[in-house]
């Protein structure tokens, strides 16, 4: 295959740009790349596997957002774009490929090493069909939500249950995982809804992580994860293989080390190498690979390839010079680019899955190595824990300032906001807080757009006072 950051389209500087623009790009890409890229290779290059379109393809179908957002302009970027947007037809193709479809909810990617080293088997997290209101600008999920009694009361992960409803989002899965336990109320809410209304749950407690008693979580977890295997081998009818989960493992700390790389480039000293939106799909990329880990790790490595090149080459976007640290996903991605438009950059961030981030060990029992990775999680302990992510992410990217986007009424994850607003300013940086507005609340959205601009204007007034 071509690797598309190697195409001389790349000898254009770096910034951001709109659809019109990426549209127009386009038709200097070689048809040879756009037919060489592609999903499932190992089906043989299948005629409807190819994923490199450009974003005004995505909107046709109805994320019509990205008419609004900005897009780097690399072709590592827009292959990320194409194989993350992707994802929704990658599940359908799969099942009719004949592979089993897993439903995974609440742990966001502790379990799919476990679950993607039985044969023929993917994964999925229906709790990230939460951004697809915002991407579609469409209520259609959160009022189906609402027919089971999840209104904005409710974290907008409640989108899950309306596509369960609807039954058009992702094929009708083989089998569900739901977490239990320490985890969040709102997520609970949505996968008690999901049981109820008859989809059967095969439950993985978690235990609330004790710092105490360490070796006691980590024991009780590596049981769930055995249980958990037992019930992979009833539905596949195939017998845990260590081999193929060291196989497995050895392709996701593969993925995960090159994440760490992408962020470590990305809060390099000098001009913003990429975009934010660009770097939450790469994060997001290790929780389920989006249904295909061998495409994953070579859109990831050629994305790492182009960021390692523009860093080398001291080659960025301008007028993007305050680093931020954002803690918790954007589920409305607009946010991010309104940061960028004021002169921010996303430096690092805590997107509440500490979980997928840690090298998984190989030197131990399978389900001891997944458990003990698990228990790096972002919300499975105290609050001090994830304050202390902030923190280090902070030091680590010598950032000006932190952002937190909450999302009204939700219980768990923005319940720590001012726990980690207190720990951010006592370090002396400061930081801004906010609920994420529902789709088509314009004025709410502006009053965000104008406490960022507030925010970002008294980062550089101090700046400037502590240079003068
Ligand atoms: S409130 Fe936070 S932890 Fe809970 S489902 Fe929403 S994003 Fe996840």
């Amino acid at each position: 295959m071509l690797r598309p950051h190697k195409n001389c389209h790349q000898k254009m500087r770096a910034r951001q740009i709109d659809y019109r623009e990426w549209h127009h790009l386009f038709r200097q890409i070689p048809e040879e790349l756009v037919e060489s890229t592609r999903y499932y290779r190992h089906l043989n290059d299948a005629e409807w596997s190819k994923y490199l379109f450009p974003p005004s393809t995505h909107a046709v179908y109805g994320n019509r957002l990205l008419r609004k957002l900005k897009f780097d302009n690399s072709l590592a970027s827009l292959r990320l774009w194409g194989f993350a947007m992707s994802e929704g037809e990658r599940l359908y193709r799969a099942r009719q490929s004949g592979y089993r479809v897993i439903a995974e909810m609440g742990d966001l990617g502790a379990v799919t090493p476990l679950v993607h080293s039985f044969p023929d088997t993917i994964s999925f997290y229906p709790d990230c069909l939460w951004w697809t209101p915002f991407l579609m600008e469409s209520h259609v999920l959160f009022n189906e939500a609402a027919e089971f009694g999840l209104g904005e009361d409710c974290c907008f992960v409640r989108a899950a249950i309306g596509g369960y409803s609807k039954r058009a989002y992702f094929p009708k899965p083989d089998l569900n995982i739901g977490v239990t336990g320490a985890t969040c109320d709102d997520m609970a809410a949505v996968m008690s809804e999901i049981a109820l209304s008859g989809d059967e749950i095969h439950w993985f407690e978690l235990p609330h992580r004790s710092e105490d008693n360490f070796q006691y979580s980590k024991k009780f977890l590596a049981g769930e994860h055995k249980k958990l295997c037992n019930k992979m081998e009833e539905l596949t009818g195939v017998k845990f293989s260590e081999s193929r989960f060291n196989d497995v493992v050895d392709k996701v700390n593969r993925l995960r080390s090159l994440i760490k790389e992408c962020k470590e480039l990305t809060a390099a000293d000098g001009l913003n190498p990429i975009g934010g939106i660009e770097m939450m799909n790469v994060e997001f990329s290790a929780l389920s690979y989006y249904a295909d880990l061998d495409e994953c790790l070579s859109v990831i490595e050629d994305f790492r390839d182009m960021l390692k090149a523009r860093v080398n080459a001291k080659e960025g976007y301008t007028g993007q010079d305050i680093k931020i640290i954002w803690v918790t996903p954007a589920a409305d991605p607009i946010l991010i680019n309104y940061l960028e438009e004021l002169g921010g950059r996303i430096a690092g961030s805590e997107y509440v899955i500490n979980q997928v981030t840690s090298r998984i060990r190989k030197d131990c029992s399978p389900f001891e190595a997944l458990a003990e990775a698990q228990l790096q999680g972002s919300l499975m302990g105290s609050s001090a824990f994830r304050a202390q992510l902030v923190l280090d992410e902070i030091e680590r990217t010598k950032a000006d300032g932190a952002i937190i986007s909450g999302i009204f009424g939700s219980s768990h994850c923005p319940f720590e906001t001012s726990i980690i607003i207190k720990a951010v300013r006592e370090k002396g940086l400061p930081v801004l807080a906010f609920d994420t507005a529902q789709p088509g609340k314009v004025k709410l959205q502006s009053q965000i757009y104008n406490r960022m601009q507030a925010f970002m204007e008294s980062i550089r007034i101090s700046r400037s006072r502590y240079a003068g």
